[in-house]
């Protein structure tokens, strides 16, 4: 058993499965007797939860760890270690860049840390531990080896208390040919409706009031028990019911599998957010192929239109990459055309980056030169910005819904005290909205008025319910 009195500090970089899966070792370590601080020099154990989806990410941790070298050399009884996609991606190769480091885990392994520090910390040298790669074994055997860890939650770790992700799919089995995912965290598995059921009725009593579904391709949720198959509208359809939520949302959307059961789920459950995020990658075909994305811009189009069709209020995002192999101006072209005919609430942007195990990185040349790639992702972007600026501007004079997440960016600096700080919260599409109120709205479903907008937020005011006098003036009607 790991001492009382240890602190542990972590730095999280990479996506919303990142931010879960830190969640879930602090509470683990937390029950290990370990408490959180916020600076790397006050901790005992420092954890670094790492992102490998592209070179620069993987570039800025291995930079960050090497500024560890002197910390360690000075305080060689401090732990250091390396959890998420890197560590199952890079393994010993994180030893050999970064000798100091103590430990190496695998997404898939996150619930062997508190064994691996025991060992770590009694004197047995630097541990690792990751999962099986795609051909190590059978597929049950590799996607065991991969299999979440859900031990039970902190609500401390969360972005805001009321707010929650919740895991219900690992992996992917895609395959697209960019892309390290299907590698660093393994096959395509649906976790079973009844923990996802559990583990949402836990949040909710806990106070969470949005949560957030988290998988590679969400909306391919199934999962096969003994009462049948359960997909991503059967599964809506039960978390529906849970009483205290108010919000379900879920990341990141597959175009192939947006069904019309599912948009026709999404219209009739009013908690559950018609926004959807789903990356097209690229607006030309002869990309898309390369990338093995299984999709062609026609079979996108219908899918938008299905969208469109069911649920004319969705906001729809989407990701893109620029600059794959083989990318002529022509095919860039059809991009800045699709974000035109879509118009996306918003779009995420990437500059393709090879992926080593990738099959791109075996078979395609990475010939689209790096200046190229950041010009056309400048284009992209202002294309985007400007089509959701306009967009936004419908709503100016619009009452909105908001789930207040507490003081924005800007009011965090000002005075702590100050009555009337800038807040911000989302709509039920996923629009950021801020507005001038007080930090006890935090948690609160609110009616704000949109004034002004900017591309990617609302500006707005708490809308102020008019009392309506019918007998003397200055006077409410008795009741
Ligand atoms: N599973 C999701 C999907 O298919 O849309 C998202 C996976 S990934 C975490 C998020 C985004 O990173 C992808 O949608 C893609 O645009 C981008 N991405 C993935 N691999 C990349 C690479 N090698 N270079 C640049 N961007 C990449
Ligand atoms: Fe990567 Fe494609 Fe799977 Fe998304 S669907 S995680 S981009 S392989």
């Amino acid at each position: 058993m790991i001492s009382m009195t240890k602190t542990v500090y972590i730095k999280t970089v990479g996506c919303q499965m990142n931010v879960l899966d830190s969640e879930m070792v602090i509470a683990d370590l937390k029950r290990h007797g370990y408490t959180v601080v916020d600076t790397p020099g006050e901790a005992d154990l420092l954890l670094y939860n790492t992102c490998s989806i592209r070179e620069q990410a993987e570039e800025k941790t291995y930079s960050a760890l090497g500024k560890l070298k002197e910390t360690k050399a000075r305080h060689p009884e401090k732990t250091i270690g390396v959890m998420g996609c890197m560590a199952q991606k890079d393994q010993e190769t994180i030893f050999r860049r970064a000798p100091f480091v103590d430990m190496v885990v695998g997404p898939g392994q996150l619930h062997a840390i508190p064994d691996m520090l025991t060992k770590v910390t009694s004197g047995e040298g630097r541990q690792i531990a990751v999962s099986l790669g795609r051909k190590d074994g059978k597929q049950t055997v590799v996607a065991r080896s991969h299999e979440t860890f859900d031990p039970l939650r902190d609500p401390t770790m969360r972005p805001t208390p009321f707010q929650a992700y919740l895991r219900i799919q690992i992996g992917c089995d895609k395959f697209c040919t960019y892309c390290v995912v299907p590698n660093t965290r393994g096959p395509e598995q649906g976790r079973s409706p009844e923990e996802i059921v559990s583990e949402a009725r836990v949040l909710a009593e806990q106070g969470a009031l949005e949560i957030t579904l988290l998988g590679q391709t969400v909306n391919s949720y199934r999962h096969r028990g003994p009462d049948g198959e359960t997909d991503m509208a059967g599964l809506l359809e039960r978390l529906h019911d849970i009483d205290g939520l108010k919000r379900i949302k879920f990341v990141t959307n597959y175009p192939k599998d947006m069904t019309a059961r599912l948009l026709e789920t999404i219209r009739d459950l009013p908690k559950v957010s018609p926004y959807l995020h789903v990356p097209a990658q690229s607006g030309s075909d002869a990309v898309l192929k390369r990338m093995k994305r299984g999709y062609t811009i026609a079979d996108y189009m219908e899918m938008f239109e299905r969208i469109e069709t069911i649920l004319p209020e969705a906001s729809v995002s989407s990701d893109f990459i620029v600059g794959f192999c083989g990318e002529t101006d022509e095919d860039f072209q059809k991009s800045v055309k699709l974000i035109e005919r879509c118009r996306f609430k918003n779009s995420f942007i990437f500059q393709y980056s090879v992926r080593e195990g990738t099959k791109a990185a075996a078979n395609l040349i990475d010939d689209v030169p790096r200046e190229v790639k950041a010009a056309r992702n400048n284009e992209l972007l202002a294309v985007q910005d400007r089509i959701s600026k306009e967009d936004n501007q419908k709503l100016i004079g619009d009452t909105v819904e908001v789930l207040v997440e507490g003081p924005s960016k800007k009011a965090d600096k000002s005075d702590l005290d100050a009555p009337i700080v800038q807040m911000t919260g989302r709509t039920i599409c996923d629009r950021i909205v801020v507005f001038d109120g007080n930090r006890r709205q935090a948690g609160q479903l609110m009616d704000i008025q949109i004034d002004d907008v900017s591309s990617h937020t609302l500006i707005g005011r708490v809308k102020t319910v008019e009392v309506v006098s019918l007998g003397m003036p200055g006077l409410a009607p008795s009741s």
